[in-house]
């Protein structure tokens, strides 16, 4: 079938009016939040539902037309945009709230659903959801559990695959797999749940999610401790959790990181200065910080207004970084002990091959995750190498909790071996036979 054919039948199936086509309309699904990855595609198809994302998937498996799903367009390595001409899936219209259920504390949602709506209803039943990012306004539970998102609560909560207890989800040929029944005990052969999260939209395209919600803390406090480097850092989280604080976040920035988020925002330095900071949050009232031996200096606060206030500092970096150029974002996990290291060697490895960028680095250190950020770098991957190689090199993953995208694939053989990423091919080739799914991203 040839594209105008093809076009014609996505119109027949999810109305005219959501297959888009003119040039202006497509140009925000085509290039990812950070400017970085961008292509053309022949339309972007906005079903209404999964029995549309079927047909949608099915007539695109026999015309042999690859496509891209897009939820938020959030993600950090290019994995939600046409980058070979392929079809944009987006699934922002799949945005349904199912009522809360109060004795298993699960909620049905749209994969479309943005996680600031899905918290905000999750508040307002007195709950929470477990996975919290500061793209939290347009990121999807679709492409968060696509991710496998990790974000803010990991060290509390674990990652997106540990709030889903089930899902729907449209296969590469399109038929609908739905174990959504949400029971605490299933123990019924291949768990196509937790295959599907991180599968990046290769394997099929989650059209509902089956969340297990948390109960947030009643009391909550905030911390921005100056620090000497990393490994301090990560030896406070260590100590609070000896005194028997509760800890809910522990996020870890340096200076230069600091003073951007200041200048972006004009703000003024929130303590006197340091190498480095940690923003650790807990739930229980702010007098538990003095248990922590080693904390000097730190700004506290307990109520909403404060917290967020100290937030910002932690939240603001991405922003405050994509003003400054076109970033590359390297997110990684090292062994914890190698942490502070790994963040001096990687600035000194960095500046030899590209002496007049910008490295900014910033993460969730209790994780040992950090984002790695370079702009004013060469355009090539030359600083993507370094800084992979450097992170492979210590122990560590290439990916912390932003996937492997498109723009991760050449480095994927680091961290995986021949027999593992065979093994990922004979599932790929299992749920999307005719390849149409992602087909730039991951593999
Ligand atoms: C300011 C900022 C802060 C961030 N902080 C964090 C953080 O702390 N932790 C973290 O893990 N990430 C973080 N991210 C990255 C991003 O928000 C996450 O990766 C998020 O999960 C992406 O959701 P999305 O809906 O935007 O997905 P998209 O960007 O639209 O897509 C991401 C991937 O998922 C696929 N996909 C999307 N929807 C579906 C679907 N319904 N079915 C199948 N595949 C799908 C896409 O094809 C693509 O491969 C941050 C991003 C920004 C901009």
């Amino acid at each position: 079938m040839g594209g105008v054919e093809l076009l014609d039948e996505l119109r027949g199936i999810v109305g005219s009016g959501h297959v888009l086509v003119g040039a202006d309309v497509r140009a925000g699904y085509e290039v990812d939040w950070t400017g970085r990855f961008r292509g053309t595609s022949p339309a972007v198809v906005r079903p209404g539902g999964t029995d549309e994302v079927a047909r949608v998937v099915e007539a695109c498996a026999r015309a042999g037309t690859a496509v891209v799903p897009q939820g938020g367009n959030t993600g950090l390595v290019g994995g939600s945009v046409p980058l070979q001409g392929e079809i944009v899936v987006s699934l922002r219209r799949l945005d349904a709230l199912g009522p809360v259920d109060a004795a298993s504390r699960q909620v049905l949602v749209g994969a479309g659903a943005a996680l600031a709506a899905v918290q905000a209803h999750a508040a307002a039943a007195g709950l929470a959801v477990g996975v919290d990012l500061a793209a939290r306004a347009s990121a999807t539970i679709g492409g968060m559990v696509a991710t496998n998102a990790g974000g803010l609560s990991f060290l509390r909560h674990g990652g997106m695959r540990r709030q889903v207890v089930g899902l729907e989800a449209v296969l590469g040929d399109g038929s609908i797999v739905a174990p959504l029944r949400g029971l605490a005990k299933d123990n019924t052969g291949y768990d196509l749940t937790g295959l599907l999260c991180g599968s990046e939209g290769t394997l099929g395209i989650v059209t509902r999610v089956r969340l297990q919600l948390v109960q947030p803390p009643a009391e909550r406090s905030t911390a921005l401790v100056p620090v000497p480097d990393l490994a301090a850092a990560v030896g406070l989280v260590a100590s609070a959790h000896r005194a028997g604080l509760q800890v809910e976040a522990a996020e870890g920035f340096f200076d230069d990181g600091l003073l951007l988020v200041c200048r972006h925002l004009g703000l003024a330095r929130p303590t006197p200065a340091s190498t480095a900071y940690l923003l650790l949050d807990w739930a229980g009232p702010v007098d538990q910080l003095a248990a922590v031996a080693g904390i000097d200096d730190a700004v506290v606060a307990t109520d909403a207004a404060g917290r967020a206030g100290l937030w910002r500092y932690r939240e603001a970096h991405s922003d405050a970084i994509n003003a400054l150029g076109v970033p590359h974002k390297l997110d990684v996990t090292l062994p914890l002990a190698d942490l502070d290291a790994f963040a001096v060697e990687v600035r000194t490895r960095v500046a030899a091959i590209a002496p007049g960028a910008t490295v900014v680095l910033f993460g969730h250190v209790a994780d040992g995750n950090l984002h790695v950020n370079v702009v004013g770098g060469p355009d090539d991957d030359t600083v993507d190498d370094v800084v992979l190689r450097t992170a492979a090199s210590r122990g560590g993953s290439i990916s912390a909790e932003h996937g492997i995208g498109t723009a991760k694939r050449r480095w994927l053989p680091l961290v995986r071996s021949e027999e593992e990423l065979a093994a990922y091919r004979r599932i790929k080739a299992a749920l999307d036979p005719a390849g149409i799914l992602n087909p730039n991203v991951l593999l």
